[in-house]
């Protein structure tokens, strides 16, 4: 079994979700008393958010290349950057390792295309919803088009994203907001819809809606599981 790399804590309450999930996959995968080979490392979060709001995303780079470099050195074999917005400096962290990086977005799209998705909505933090770094790489590298909602819902997402999901607060009224843009996104022609943040599994879930849902901690999770139980490389994507 591989050693499974992690950059966690953005937020460490969708990394503690990582960290069941992982787990018992390998448990399914493996049996017995089988558990996850994890080289973690998990960053202060408020360090992260205040720079990604400054736009100062070198400096979120340097921060998470140390902590990559950290993570190979402690042993990983691969790397699972544990949130969905920082993989816009995903290209900075892969040239300073030499472990490859199992990419959110190549996990999400390969599922998507197996089940023969052509256009997604996406949810996520403004960031994710607006810059190219995540919609373009559904598009340019898997076909898929990408639908977001409208500006005043992508700013309520990303509100209810850092201050409620980041923080362990659950709301009702949010999840409500959140169902009626899953609709609003059906309707504008999304034949389903990724869960692009990694904490909005914890408000919505597939129960809430009949529109199908792509919750990409779940995805992520799943392939680094095949991938740490297998020998090839072929279920990491590579850029
Ligand atoms: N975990 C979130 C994501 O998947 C947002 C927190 C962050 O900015 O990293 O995008």
């Amino acid at each position: 079994m591989k050693t499974i790399g992690m950059l966690g804590g953005m937020s460490w309450e969708s990394t503690s979700t990582y960290y069941r999930l992982i787990n018992e996959g390998i448990k399914t995968s493996l049996g017995g008393l089988h558990s996850a080979k994890i080289a973690m490392y998990s960053v202060d979060f408020d360090e992260i958010e205040k720079l990604q709001h400054a736009d100062d995303w070198d400096a979120t780079a340097a921060i998470l290349t140390n902590a990559a470099q950290a993570v190979e050195a402690g042993g990983a074999d691969f790397l699972l950057i544990c949130t969905n917005t920082m993989h816009k400096v995903a290209p900075q962290i892969e040239a300073q390792i030499d472990i490859p990086l199992l990419h959110i977005a190549d996990a999400t799209a390969q599922q998507l295309q197996q089940d023969g998705i052509e256009k997604v909505g996406l949810l996520g933090t403004r960031f994710t919803m607006e810059q190219g770094f995540y919609k373009d790489r559904l598009t340019d590298k898997f076909g898929i088009e990408v639908v977001t909602p409208a500006q005043p819902e992508r700013d309520s997402i990303h509100r209810v994203i850092y201050e409620e999901l980041c923080l362990g607060k659950i709301s009702e009224s949010s999840r409500q907001q959140y169902l009626e843009i899953i609709d609003k996104l059906g309707a504008a022609g999304a034949e389903a819809v990724i869960l692009g943040c990694t904490e909005i599994a914890l408000l919505v879930e597939q129960k809430h809606t009949s529109t199908p849902l792509y919750d990409t901690t779940q995805l992520h999770c799943e392939a680094a599981v095949q991938f740490a139980t297998t020998e090839t490389a072929t279920s990491i994507a590579m850029a």
